[in-house]
């Protein structure tokens, strides 16, 4: 039986195994799509390898919105087909395959007007309920009258908004997710080594017959051999394309996204909030005790692994969301911001990037060589069994179709029972029933792995910092089994301290060096180089922000 734990000891095991041994499917890219790929083909009963440049999910599937939604304002752009799947996936990942991750959450959508806005966006809602069909984890929308929707939601302006309507989709912490499913590909066999990038190519003839991969963390090159190469590279698709030789049957456009994180204190709504901006819609996303608000969509043509928010970006976030509140969101409150970029797959460069398509498109460059692009978080597996669908083909043997769908990711079992007898563990665990929940909405029924950590050493079971729920143990076991490498890997994935604490975590990097440090086997010096580079990375993001508070400042005085 296979094993999902990702940790220094696996690590070592994959990379000899990615020279020594070969491969029906090696997958490139340990994002969302690349995830989904590696586990739909090694849940056929094929023989995967996955490699990750960075570290999971650091490309664009960390910095989402975190909504798992058929996604509203497609039903603008008549995109009825690309929301009714989008529906259908919701359902399975609230009700089957990630329950313990992906969370139903409320939505507001204020309306400005008494009739004609309502019935517009009434009948909008009620086709956006009825495309999900019969599957109902969720509820069906609500109108909200004037006097409910000010106790609902008491910072949206009384002057301005006269009721709303409620309707339902789903949240998810994007890069926790993205890596329960490279542990669940894991657990069904798949071999993963994160820091190892593709290079080139290998060929044989015509035909992609593997890939030269670096080994970031040594140096050393290591030839993999497979006989399909599948490349889920999201917005590094265009640059691999042409490091590759190859000519792709489209391109893909970049297109930039930010959003700023806020106290709870700064928006009183006991659900979140949708509102249509000139371009697009912003949400404001509840997120724990805090406000996730975004986000932006503006083209992009820097430095793809650090986009950064700039001044004008935040600006914007501010001044749309500050049409309805009252008080307003101000600059001093914001706790954290960060960038992504959406890989927008595109076949006239001249368009605008809002008006792209987010459908995926599959190619097949070469013999042996198929790639993924485009696509939303929601689709992800929808988009990993179309790729995989025509990587068997290159297999030239006939090969069981996809099983996703009836497979419930690693701490999903058991999850809906676990939730019910939070009191009891918390009884025997010695754990405050918040940790617990906490523990079980990250870890699900793996909550057991961290609860054996604690037995082991108690002093685990401290918080990491008395403002937020993330224990010693997490912090431990995100080295040990989820594949953290480094101190970034995590303050800003395994944990999402990076923007949910007041200065992206700085103050803790050295106490999560120390916990890791063992477990990575790490001397000093690595350790320090570790604490040093997060450091450089946080002075990096702020300037934007640092910028936005000095004119403000200057403003002020
Ligand atoms: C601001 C924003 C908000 C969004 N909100 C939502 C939302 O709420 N809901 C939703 O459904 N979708 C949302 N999306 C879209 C969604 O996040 C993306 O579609 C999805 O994350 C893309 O995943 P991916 O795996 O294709 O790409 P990525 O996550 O970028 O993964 C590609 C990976 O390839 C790796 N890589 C690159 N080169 C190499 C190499 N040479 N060797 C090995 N690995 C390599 C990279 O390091 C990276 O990790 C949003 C996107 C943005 C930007």
């Amino acid at each position: 039986m296979f094993r999902s734990q990702l940790g220094p000891d696996q690590r070592e095991a994959a990379i000899s195994q990615l020279s020594s041994e070969s491969f029906d499917v090696l997958v490139i890219g340990g994002g969302v799509t690349g995830a989904g790929a590696a586990l739909d083909a090694a849940s056929r009963g094929l023989k995967v390898a996955l490699i990750e440049s960075q570290d999971l999910a650091a490309g664009t599937s960390s910095r989402s919105s975190k909504l798992i939604h058929g996604g509203l304002r497609y039903l603008e752009q008549y995109d009825f087909k690309l929301v009714r799947e989008a529906l259908h996936e919701r359902e399975l990942m609230v009700s089957s395959l990630s329950p313990h991750l992906v969370k139903p959450v409320g939505f507001l959508f204020p309306l400005t007007e008494k009739f004609k806005e309502r019935t517009y966006v009434g009948a909008g809602l009620a086709l956006y309920d009825a495309l999900r069909g019969f599957q109902r984890a969720l509820p069906w929308h609500k109108h909200i009258g004037q006097k409910q929707i000010h106790e609902i939601a008491p910072s949206l302006r009384p002057d301005l908004i006269t009721g709303a309507i409620k309707y339902f989709d789903a949240q998810v912490d994007d890069a926790r997710h993205t890596m329960t499913i490279v542990r669940t590909a894991a657990r069904h066999g798949a071999v993963i080594a994160t820091r190892v990038s593709a290079e080139s190519l290998i060929r044989e003839g015509k035909r992609v017959v593997g890939v030269k991969a670096k080994n970031l963390v040594s140096g050393k090159t290591i030839n993999i051999t497979a006989t399909a190469t599948v490349m889920c590279a999201g917005i590094w698709s265009d640059e691999l394309h042409a490091k590759f030789d190859l000519k792709p049957g489209y391109g893909v456009t970049m297109s930039k996204g930010v959003h700023i994180v806020l106290p709870g204190s700064a928006i009183k709504s006991n659900a979140g909030i949708i509102l249509k901006t000139p371009v697009s819609v912003l949400f404001l996303i509840p997120w724990g005790d805090k406000w996730i608000v975004g986000t932006t969509d503006t083209p992009y043509t820097g430095d793809r692994a650090e986009p950064f928010a700039s001044r004008e970006d935040v600006q914007y976030i501010l001044d749309q969301a500050n049409r309805v509140l009252s008080p307003k969101l101000k600059v001093e409150e914001i706790i954290g911001v960060y960038a992504g970029l959406r890989p927008l797959v595109a076949n006239n460069k001249n368009s605008a990037t809002t008006k792209l398509s987010r459908e995926h498109t599959v190619d097949r460059p070469a013999a042996g060589f198929v790639s993924i692009a485009g696509g939303k978080y929601t689709t992800y597996r929808v988009m990993a069994k179309d790729v995989i669908d025509r990587a068997v083909i290159e297999l030239r043997a006939i090969k069981p179709e996809s099983v996703t769908e009836k497979l419930p990711l690693v701490g999903a079992d058991g999850y809906f029972a676990l939730e019910q007898q939070v009191e009891r563990l918390s009884q025997t665990s010695g754990l405050d029933a918040e940790t617990i929940t906490h523990l079980l909405n990250r870890y699900g029924s793996m909550i057991s792995e961290l609860l054996e950590l604690i037995d082991e050493n108690p002093k685990l079971a401290v918080k990491i910092d008395p403002d937020l729920l993330y224990i010693k143990a997490e912090i431990q076991y995100a080295a040990s089994h989820e594949g953290a490498r480094t101190v970034d890997d995590v303050i800003s994935r395994r944990t999402r301290i990076a923007f949910e604490a007041q200065d992206h975590g700085v103050h803790l990097a050295d106490e999560i060096a120390a916990i890791i440090a063992p477990v990575l086997g790490w001397s000093v010096k690595e350790r320090k180089a570790s604490v040093t580079a997060y450091e450089e990375l946080v002075d990096r993001e702020l300037e934007a922000l640092d910028q936005l508070l000095e004119e403000h400042e200057a403003i002020n005085s």
